[in-house]
């Protein structure tokens, strides 16, 4: 079981300077140690997906099953954020699937692997990842689902169920924005400015998924997502 730790060196370090490809980021991110969670998961779940999607999706952290299969939204919650999307009027082809911690985190009971949430030390070592995945992605719309994903990028402050189903000018509502402002271009080092993307929150899939009225929840989201299709189709 991972334990609680107050810091974590983060996973910076292990970022090749040069990087040029998402398969290059995941290639690499596959050995992180930037937090102790990779102890006792399987491996990193790297984003996956579209890579010139124009809307990428950032959930919390692998779930057991993605744990096993090295992939992300590969379980219940992720069939129902494809159904979502696509109900929204995305083409769930054309997307990027990540998560704001790229691995899993759990507690042992028995013989059962109970998820449990990253604190804030997981989500800030592993931020550096979410970076670099949007600076070769490029997407027009960031939608992020729940609120760890939230809390990743807009900082602790920011409610879900407050501000959910609104575009917010990204990267200016970013809880360090700097980060997002000035983006890596080439393997050169150049940077140009960030893409003029839009960022959206809404509820994570498992939500729907626990909610007492599924049908209600399901068509929140739903709305929700549809405002990021209009986005790109304005
Ligand atoms: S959770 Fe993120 S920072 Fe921590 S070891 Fe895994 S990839 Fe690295």
């Amino acid at each position: 079981m991972a334990e609680q730790t107050e810091s974590a060196p983060g996973a910076q370090q292990f970022i090749p300077p040069q990087a040029d490809t998402i398969d290059e980021l995941r290639a690499a991110a596959a050995n992180c140690q930037g937090c102790e969670l990779y102890r006792d998961a399987s491996q990193t779940v790297f984003g996956r997906g579209d890579e010139s999607a124009r809307v990428v999706f950032v959930g919390e952290q692998p779930g057991d099953m993605e744990d096993q299969k090295g992939l992300p939204f590969v379980g219940p919650a992720g069939r129902l954020l494809r159904k979502a999307v696509d109900d929204a009027g995305i083409d769930p082809g054309h997307i990027f699937l990540t998560n704001a911690v790229k691995h899993f985190r759990f507690e042992l009971r028995g013989k059962r692997r109970i998820h449990q949430s990253p604190d804030r030390v997981h989500i800030t070592a592993c931020r550096p990842w979410l970076v670099a995945e949007f600076a070769q992605l490029r997407p027009e719309v960031v939608v992020v689902l729940g609120a760890t994903a939230a809390k990743a990028l807009l900082g602790p402050a920011f409610r879900v169920t407050r501000q959910r189903g609104e575009l917010l000018p990204w990267p200016a509502s970013a809880q360090h924005p700097e980060d997002f402002t000035r983006v890596p271009v080439n393997s050169a080092g150049k940077v140009a400015d960030a893409p003029a993307a839009q960022l959206l929150a809404t509820i994570h899939p498992s939500a729907v998924l626990r909610a007492d009225d599924q049908d209600k929840a399901y068509e929140g989201l739903v709305a929700d997502l549809t405002v990021a299709a209009r986005a790109l189709a304005g």
